[in-house]
């Protein structure tokens, strides 16, 4: 592991409901809720005047209605959200070629790979700049954590929020970790949760002192060994540019093609080692095993075992290579030999005792993203156009406004834009109101230019 606090964290500030409180005025101040407003809609993202009446992000619609009824309730705009995003990725990737997204509005950044900081000092300069650069580009706020570690670096972050930059010293990871929850870790989802304090375990130092193989006898290996692993703050996980990675193989091309069957076999077990060791290397995990044989003739085969579940265990893959290599024919001579692993699973992100026992995992707001159930409560008056609550319109008259709500025939629009110091006037119209029309998002900063 690194000995500098060179991994950053991003995590925008209640990202939806921030982007439309600055996308509109009389919002500013109020509580807001963004997701999906039909009867089995959930929320995405609530403003933090929201989460003081207790709506959180992944909570039924009807529940946050009922906890917060003044609240605005508006539906994603994800183009626009997309858009503000764009901005706040660019930034990032400023700062460095390793820039690994986990959602519109999260992301790790390695400073050192970038050479933009090597020392606290530095990382924490980085950390302020860039929250400075974000403001100044898109009008939001983010938080920023550093640390060694990806692990750490996103804790620090969550203790950053809001508005914040929090900064883990190496070395002080593990007496940081030992009081919290073990939800705190990377992979703990609430079923893992109960599965650990059903066994007594609830905070991570629980974890350290139930020892490795009380862990792995609970959890299974794959998860076990990295989850032991976390709560030691023991986390070298590389962040990776590509998060759509489909597969992690390695091959070896040989000088002399090799005849001798018993060479062959071994040359297949060196190179699965070498395969999960970059498949570990990479956080991930994965169902399906490929071994590549190329033939003295260049004739290229590759063969593939599916497993039931992902692994990143070295003898799940060399066992796996070995059966899929007695299947194919080398007495000519084998001049290149491969391994892969594909299917793969991030399992950081995963709960995999909710996946096993088919339990819905409640969603996390970055993965909200395109499943929202966006259902308007208008939509059974057919032939009506749609004003989903929220959404730009401009007017013949009035110009630039927001859909603050609408049924019965008639459309609520407030008439505000982003650079208005105070909150617009409504105004309402019929649905079919010749003058009214959709229309594209405001920037929300007036010529913004980055760099
Ligand atoms: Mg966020």
């Amino acid at each position: 592991m690194r000995t500098a606090p060179t991994i950053l964290h991003l995590d925008m500030d209640a990202f939806y409901a921030s982007a439309e409180q600055a996308s509109k005025p009389s919002l500013r101040g109020k509580a807001v809720v963004v997701g999906g407003l039909g009867p089995r809609g959930v929320v995405a993202t609530a403003s933090y005047e929201a989460r003081a009446f207790g709506v959180h992000s992944a909570m039924p619609m009807a529940q946050a209605r009922r906890l917060a009824p003044n609240a605005a309730y508006l539906t994603p705009r994800f183009t626009f959200y997309r858009a503000i995003s764009d901005q706040v990725m660019g930034l990032l990737r400023d700062l460095s070629p390793l820039v690994e997204p986990l959602s519109l509005d999260e992301a790790f950044v390695d400073l050192e790979a970038g050479d933009a900081a090597w020392d606290e000092a530095s990382a924490r300069l980085v950390g302020v700049r860039l929250r400075a650069d974000i403001r100044a580009v898109t009008a939001l706020t983010g938080s920023v954590g550093l640390a060694a570690s990806k692990m750490l670096a996103k804790i620090a972050s969550e203790q950053a929020k809001p508005d914040g930059l929090a900064l883990i010293d190496p070395g002080t990871e593990r007496e940081l970790l030992g009081p919290m929850s073990v939800r705190i870790l990377p992979g703990v989802g609430p079923a893992t949760g109960d599965h650990l304090r059903r066994a007594g375990i609830t905070t991570v130092e629980e974890i350290v002192e139930a020892g490795e193989d009380e862990v792995v006898r609970l959890l299974g290996k794959a998860h076990g060994h990295g989850l032991y692993a976390m709560a030691l703050a023991r986390d070298d996980r590389a962040v990776v540019a590509e998060r759509d990675t489909k597969s992690v193989s390695v091959e070896d091309t040989y000088d002399v093609d090799i005849h001798d069957r018993v060479r062959v076999r071994m040359e297949v077990r060196r190179l699965a080692d070498r395969c999960v060791r970059r498949l570990r290397g990479a956080g991930l995990s994965g169902r399906t095993i490929v071994l590549k044989v190329r033939r003295y003739d260049f004739s290229t085969l590759t063969r593939s075992e599916t497993l039931r579940g992902p692994t990143d265990d070295p003898a799940v893959v060399r066992e796996a290579a070995g059966r899929l290599l007695e299947a194919v024919d080398t007495t000519g001579g084998v001049r290149l030999l491969g391994v892969g692993v594909s299917g793969l699973a991030d399992y950081t992100q995963e709960d995999l005792f909710a996946q096993a026992a088919g339990e819905p995992e409640l969603v996390e707001e970055e993965t909200v993203d395109a499943e929202v159930p966006v259902v308007e409560a208008g939509a059974g008056a057919v032939a009506e156009r749609q004003w989903r609550a929220g959404h730009d319109v401009r007017h013949a008259e009035y110009g630039h406004g927001w859909v603050q709500g609408s049924g019965l025939g008639r459309v609520t629009v407030r008439f505000e834009r982003p650079d208005d110091v105070g909150p617009g006037r409504v105004r309402t119209f019929r649905t079919d109101d010749p003058g009214l029309e959709p229309a594209e998002p405001l920037p929300l900063v007036s010529g913004a230019v980055r760099g």
